[in-house]
């Protein structure tokens, strides 16, 4: 384990230089590119990518609701308006895909944590879903939401990286777009693993700094947030991330555009949806699928490089 020496506290107007990479400890930190003036680095040794010196801003001003709502005050590179009634309920339909892939690997539902849970979405979805939940986060706003219009009980505001669970009170661990936000991703791996069972799961996405569209559009690349991305992973990082805190990774997937087809045989997407429901249950079906939706991902991501959100699933060891 690399000892984090430097202190990085956002908004105690502190503003060190990081020296050595926080993943291996090597000292071969170079200029990636410049984005709004501040330096974007790369790791020569393990690739991971940070933002260095990491900036001075409190969480709590940057995730305010001006954040969710897209008109974020610090800046707004196409964050859009993520409470827009189209958009809830397409965020919901996507976390259900998610639960369902996690509840495949854990065999069974549990009790969940959304850590960064924004909103509420994840969590909506899991506890309609018979999921026993929990949420965090640092926006005093999202968390009014996941409890006055989700009816989540169980929220909990304030910096991640200060939050704390009893050990072993979690099969599920959830980061959606959370991890490149952490000023500290290695020691929060650390407690998660403390707060999950044994043979519990940790299940994140985050943008692929290695990606076609990464690659491509380099500082102009939508995901590429300054300054609320602090650091930038790929599956090579994320990999060494959890294997390095005792962690065995599941899947890696690329999130992928759909290939439509259900929708074009069905007429629609709900009737596609009412459909799978059904056909979920026939044997060979869900094999089929899966079969179909690898294809497509190899397709899209691998070879046309449309991919640019990198999905990744691990069991505590
Ligand atoms: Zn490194």
């Amino acid at each position: 384990m690399v000892d984090h020496s430097t202190p990085r506290a956002r908004g105690q107007g502190v503003s060190v230089p990081i020296l050595c990479c926080p993943l291996c400890g090597s000292e071969a930190l170079t200029l990636l590119f410049m984005v709004d003036a501040q330096r974007v680095e790369r790791c020569g040794s393990c690739s991971l990518v940070l933002l260095n010196p990491q900036p001075d801003c409190s969480d709590e001003q940057l995730y305010a609701e001006a954040y969710y709502r897209g008109d974020c005050a610090v800046k707004d590179r196409g964050q859009e308006n993520v409470l827009e009634p189209d958009r809830v309920a397409r965020r919901l339909e996507s976390c259900r895909g998610v639960l369902e892939e996690i509840e495949g690997r854990l065999g069974r539902k549990g009790r969940l944590l959304d850590l960064g849970c924004g909103p509420g979405f994840l969590l909506k979805a899991a506890q309609d879903a018979g999921w026993v939940v929990a949420g965090a986060d640092v926006s005093a706003f999202a968390t009014a939401h996941a409890r006055d219009r989700f009816g989540i009980t169980q929220v909990t505001t304030g910096p991640l990286e200060d939050v704390e669970f009893p050990e072993a009170s979690f099969d599920v661990v959830t980061l959606q777009h959370v991890i490149e936000h952490f000023r500290d991703p290695v020691r929060m791996v650390q407690r998660i693993k403390r707060w999950l069972a044994p043979g519990g799961l940790i299940w994140l996405e985050t943008p692929d700094i290695d990606s076609g569209r990464a690659r491509r559009e380099g500082p102009q690349w939508s995901h590429m947030k300054v300054p609320e991305h602090l650091f930038y992973f790929n599956q090579r990082t994320l990999t060494r991330l959890l294997t390095g805190q005792g962690f065995t990774v599941l899947t890696a997937h690329r999130e992928v555009e759909g290939t439509g087809l259900m929708q074009a045989a069905c007429g629609g997407a709900e009737r596609a949806r009412r459909f799978y429901e059904g056909a979920k249950r026939v044997p060979g079906f869900c094999a089929m699928v899966k079969v179909v939706r690898s294809a497509n991902e190899f397709f899209r991501a691998g070879l046309q490089g449309e991919s640019e959100i990198i999905r990744l699933m691990a069991r505590k060891a």
